[in-house]
């Protein structure tokens, strides 16, 4: 029985309890055809058969990053990175403006992301007259890691319409000096707005160009299935998604969430949780509590999205937010007969054990983020209360629980790298060395779980992918190390070497 594609010499990690090792793997078309010894090689070689000698290296199933967010993430990737990893002062944000100033025709717009005071000298932040130092002929905007706070130079500042005159807009502030009233450039809660209304919208020059950055950078880290996750996702949203699958190079498959506001708008089309095909799928309706700060209108828009066939995802961080959506789902529990939907409880990062104890109750699962250990490890120790320390981003407990936890990045919070996030899940170190509730580290195994098989469960797509293993998607990764035999802490080494999806190479380093 010839094949399509053969791994032959590979150090198979299959995630499969049937059969967890083995040296070879052919495909057939899209999917696995067998996986075992390489003595089979010969009968599974025909004359169109590519055949890769792994040569010893590792193979694991494609990573899944169960939480991201693609359109952010695009317009990152269009857009200087100020995250602590490139720069540590106002200065290096300067500099860093004013090389992209020079790149960029007068007149155009310069954006920067991700700039954290928490990592910069002094705790300083830039306004706007260190802006129009570096680039006066630009308009300028650099948003905080949090979304909630911006900095405008002069240019964008005009052309936005704000000066000394602007009251404050409701739920907003604009920073002023203090003697003259004027603008210093700092806004709050309103990136949104300088976005949406005052930036031109990304062209569509601009989306194929960062479209096909993200679909590099997912492969290059071994990322052969996403699941975005954000709230605005409207009904138009899914047919610009679904636009982009099929026009552009965007090889992952996808997992788009409704945002849960747009419920109706979905099932008026007969769209819920599950639709659309193997490339790309419908998935949970994202709940944002903030949205909802009544408690009985969220467990209300909960059980309307849960009738309408949604599974849910609910986003919750700290503990009183964690517990308010328990609360929410158990109403769903009680208010519907329809169970099985894997309710998804998006970053829970506070978990104190009765908590743990009602999700178990549920049936629900945790989508967590292991790289937040790495990237935010150091600010967490510093600022998150003594009290709420012990439960912070568990996954060991959790799972000895029996809940399925599965990996995400966030991204573009932190970078969507599935190895990194291994490596934090297993050693719990942040990028200086500290390390967060070392109790809750798991194996690489598990690990390795997280970013496959489990987050294939949180999307209903287990039967399909998340394995190694006849039948299965042939979506598969080689690394460049064994993570469950290297030392942990050489784990963050592992390099994606190749990422596989339909049994056709789509990266190869
Ligand atoms: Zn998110």
């Amino acid at each position: 029985m010839p094949t399509d594609l053969i791994l032959k010499n590979a150090s198979v990690i299959t995630m499969d309890a049937a059969k967890p090792r083995a040296e070879l793997v052919a495909v057939f078309d899209d999917s696995i055809f067998y996986v075992g010894d390489n003595a089979e090689l010969e009968r599974l070689t025909g004359r169109s058969t590519k055949v890769i000698d792994c040569a010893g290296r590792t193979v694991v199933p494609g990573f899944n990053d169960a939480h991201l967010h693609l359109f952010s993430f695009v317009r990152k990737l269009l857009s200087i990175d100020l995250s602590p990893a490139w720069v540590r002062s106002v200065e290096d944000i300067k500099e860093a403006v004013r090389k992209k100033a020079q790149a960029t025709p007068p007149g155009g717009w310069i954006s920067g992301t991700d700039y954290n005071e928490f990592y910069l000298e002094g705790g300083r932040v830039p306004t706007r007259r260190d802006l129009d130092e570096v680039a006066p002929n630009h308009a300028v905007v650099l948003s905080h890691r949090s979304l909630h706070e911006c900095v405008l130079n002069s240019a964008a500042l005009e052309l936005a319409g704000i000066n000394a005159d602007t009251p404050e807009p409701p739920g907003a502030r604009i920073e002023r000096d203090l003697d003259t009233g004027e603008p210093n450039g700092i806004l709050i809660n309103m990136l949104d707005y300088i976005r949406g209304k005052v930036m031109p919208p990304v062209s569509d020059a601009e989306m194929a160009e960062g479209v096909g950055l993200a679909d590099e950078y997912s492969l290059s880290h071994g990322i052969t299935s996403f699941q975005e996750a954000t709230i605005s996702n409207d009904l138009a949203r899914w047919e610009k998604i679904c636009a982009l699958k099929l026009n552009y190079d965007l090889h992952s498959r996808i997992t788009m969430m409704a945002g849960a506001p747009y419920w109706q708008e979905f099932k008026e089309k007969g769209l819920k949780t599950g639709y659309g095909d193997n490339l790309i799928q419908l998935g949970a309706a994202k709940i944002m509590p903030e949205l909802q700060p009544e408690q009985s209108e969220m467990e209300r828009l909960a059980l309307e999205c849960h009738k309408a066939g949604f599974q849910l995802a609910f986003h919750a961080v700290d503990e009183e937010t964690v517990a308010a959506v328990i609360t929410a789902l158990e109403y769903v529990n009680k208010h519907s007969a329809v169970t099985g939907r894997r309710h998804r409880i998006e970053h829970c990062g506070e978990c104190p054990p009765a908590l743990m104890e009602r999700i178990k109750k549920l049936g629900a699962v945790i989508v967590t983020q292991p790289p937040f250990i790495y990237y935010s490890g150091e600010r967490y120790l510093a600022t998150v209360p003594k009290s709420q320390l012990p439960w912070l981003y568990r996954i060991k407990s959790p799972l000895e629980a029996g809940i399925v936890v599965a990996g995400s990045s966030d991204t573009p919070v932190v970078p969507a790298d599935p190895m990194l996030g291994i490596y934090a899940a297993v050693t719990r170190q942040a990028e200086n060395g500290q390390v967060i509730l070392p109790e809750e580290g798991i194996t690489a195994e598990q690990a390795l779980a997280l970013y496959t098989v489990n987050a294939a469960y949180t999307s209903f797509e287990e039967k399909t992918k998340g394995t190694i293993a006849p039948g299965k998607l042939a979506d598969m990764v080689v690394l460049s190390g064994d993570p469950t035999h290297v030392s942990p802490e050489k784990i963050k080494d592992i390099k994606v070497e190749m990422t596989i999806i339909s049994g056709e190479v789509v990266w190869e380093d």
